[in-house]
C-alpha cells in the first residue's frame, strides 16, 4: 500500500499521540534531518531552526567533526563505568577545567542532575565549612527559574504546572524575585544557614529576562560577604550562545584562552554546564568548581553510571573546540546585535509585537496579547509555513535562539521569513 507523504508526517504525530505520554505540546512538525543552521520534516521539507533544542545544537547539526569523533569513539569504547578508569575522562577534565578556569569537575549526563549534583556539594560545603547545623542548610532560588525537573527541583519552581500534585516537596531553599539584590542581601542577613544562591544569569525558559548589568556581579559581592557559594546555572546561556563563552563573562570575547581577568568576568563559586556541552549529540552535563569545594564529595558519595563515559567525554571536548576554533561566541555577539537592531526596526512600527529583549543569540520577541492567548502559538505555525522553525515559551513570548554557525546572509534570510509572518497578524 502506497502512502503519501502528507499522511507520513501525520502517522508520527498519531503514533506519538497514541503511544507515548503527553508531557509535551510539540508545534505540529516531524523532523527526520539536520546539517549546521537547517532541519527537514519527513516531506522533505527545509527549515531554519531557530530553537537549537533549548540552546543545545550551538555547534549546529550534525557538525562533520563532532559526527566524525563521535563514530570513531563509538566503535572503540563507549562506557566502562567509573568503577575504572578510561583514557579519555582525564584530556577532557584537563581541557574543560582549563577552559572555564577551575580546579575541578564533576561528570554528570543531563541538566537536571547537573544541578542537582551543585546542590549536594553545596550543602555539604555549608555542614563541612561553614558549620550549618545539619539538614539546616537552605540555598536561595528565584521566583521563576528553570532548572530541570527532578522531585528536588520542581520543589523550588514557581509553575505551578511543574510543581502541582508532585509534592511533598524538598524543603531547603527561599525563593526571591529575580533580578532584586535587596532581596536577595535581605535574605543572605536573616538566615544564616544560606550556604548558596542558585541563578541563572539569563533566565531563558521564563522568557529570555535580562536582568540590569549589576545583578549578577552584585550577587558575587553580597555571596561572598555573607559567605555563601554562587552557583551559576549556564545550562542554557553558556558555550557561547550569549555572545560570549559564559554569559558571565559579560563583555569578554577570549573564546575561553583569557585569564579571566577581565573586569567584565564575574566569577562563580560553582559553574552548572549541560545541553550544547556535547552539540546535542549526547547528554553531558558538568559541575566545575574549585578544589576547596569539590574536594566535600568522597568515593561513594556521589556519581553516575554514564557520567564521564568515554564516548561523552570525546564528543563533549570536540563540541568545545569547536566552539572555540569557530569562534562561535564572537558569531553570537556580532549577530545577535544584528538580529535586535533589525527587530526593534519591525517593532517601531508594529502592534503585534511589543518588544524584543536578550543577549547574543539568546533572544525573545514578545507578543503583544494576553499570556494565555493563542496568537504566539499562531505565529510559529505560520513561522513554521515559511520555513523556520520557533517555538513560544510562557504563552506571549516567542524565544529566537539558531545554532551559532550561522552566516549573516542566513540572518538576514531569517529576519525577512519573521518579518514577513508578523506581518499576516498585525491588525
Ligand atoms: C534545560 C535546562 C536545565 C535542565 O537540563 P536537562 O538536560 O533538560 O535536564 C536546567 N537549567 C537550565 C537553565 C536549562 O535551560
Amino acid at each position: 500500500m502506497e502512502t503519501t507523504q502528507a499522511s507520513l508526517a501525520q502517522h508520527y504525530l498519531n503514533q506519538e499521540k497514541e503511544y507515548g505520554a503527553h508531557d509535551y505540546n510539540p508545534l505540529p512538525v516531524v523532523l527526520a534531518k539536520g546539517s549546521g543552521v537547517f532541519l527537514w520534516d519527513v516531506d522533505g521539507k527545509k527549515y531554519y531552526d531557530f530553537l537549537s533544542a533549548y540552546s543545545a545544537v550551538n555547534q549546529g547539526h550534525c557538525h562533520p567533526e563532532i559526527v566524525k569523533t563521535l563514530q570513531e569513539q563509538a566503535a572503540t569504547l563507549t562506557l566502562t563505568s567509573r568503577a575504572f578508569h578510561n583514557n579519555k575522562l582525564g584530556d577532557y577534565m584537563e581541557f574543560t577545567t582549563k577552559f572555564f578556569g577551575f580546579e575541578r569537575l564533576l561528570p554528570m549526563n543531563t541538566g537536571a542532575e547537573g544541578v542537582e549534583t551543585s546542590i549536594k556539594i553545596t550543602r555539604k560545603w555549608g555542614y563541612l565549612h561553614k558549620g550549618v547545623p545539619e539538614n539546616q542548610a537552605q540555598i536561595i532560588v528565584c521566583n521563576n527559574n528553570f532548572h530541570g525537573r527532578t522531585t528536588t527541583i520542581i520543589s523550588f519552581s514557581s509553575d505551578p504546572g511543574s510543581k502541582n500534585h508532585f509534592g511533598p516537596h524538598t524543603p531547603g531553599f527561599i525563593s526571591i524575585p529575580y533580578n532584586d539584590l535587596t532581596a536577595l542581601e535581605e535574605t543572605l542577613k536573616n538566615n544564616p544557614n544560606v550556604v548558596g544562591f542558585l541563578v541563572e544569569p539569563i533566565q531563558g525558559e521564563a522568557g529570555v529576562y535580562t536582568p540590569d548589568t549589576d545583578f549578577i556581579r552584585g550577587a558575587r559581592a553580597l555571596c561572598s560577604q555573607y559567605n555563601a557559594l554562587l552557583i551559576a546555572d549556564e545550562i542554557q546561556t553558556g558555550i557561547g550562545r550569549t555572545g560570549a563563552l559564559l554569559a558571565v563573562c559579560g563583555d569578554c570575547s577570549c573564546q575561553g584562552s583569557c585569564e579571566r581577568q577581565k573586569a567584565t568576568y564575574i566569577r562563580p563559586d560553582l559553574l552548572i554546564l549541560g545541553k550544547a556541552l556535547s552539540a546535542g549529540t549526547y547528554p553531558v552535563s558538568a559541575v566545575l568548581c574549585d578544589s576547596h569545594i569539590m574536594d566535600v564529595i568522597q568515593p561513594g558519595q556521589h556519581g553516575s553510571t554514564f557520567g564521564g563515559n568515554p564516548l561523552g567525554v570525546t564528543v563533549a571536548l570536540k563540541a568545545l573546540q569547536v566552539v572555540r576554533d569557530e569562534k562561535l561566541p564572537q558569531n553570537a555577539r556580532k549577530l545577535g546585535k544584528v538580529f535586535r537592531a533589525e527587530m526593534q526596526k519591525y517593532i517601531d512600527g508594529s502592534t503585534i509585537v511589543s518588544s524584543v529583549r536578550g543577549r547574543g543569540l539568546l533572544n525573545a520577541i514578545v507578543i503583544n496579547d494576553t499570556p494565555d492567548s493563542k496568537t504566539a502559538w499562531n505565529i510559529c505555525l505560520r513561522l513554521r509555513d515559511n520555513g523556520l522553525l520557533a517555538k513560544p515559551t510562557h504563552g506571549n513570548i516567542i524565544r529566537f535562539a539558531p545554532p551559532l554557525v550561522m552566516t549573516e546572509e542566513q540572518l538576514m534570510d531569517c529576519i525577512s521569513i519573521i518579518k514577513k509572518t508578523l506581518t499576516e497578524f498585525e491588525s
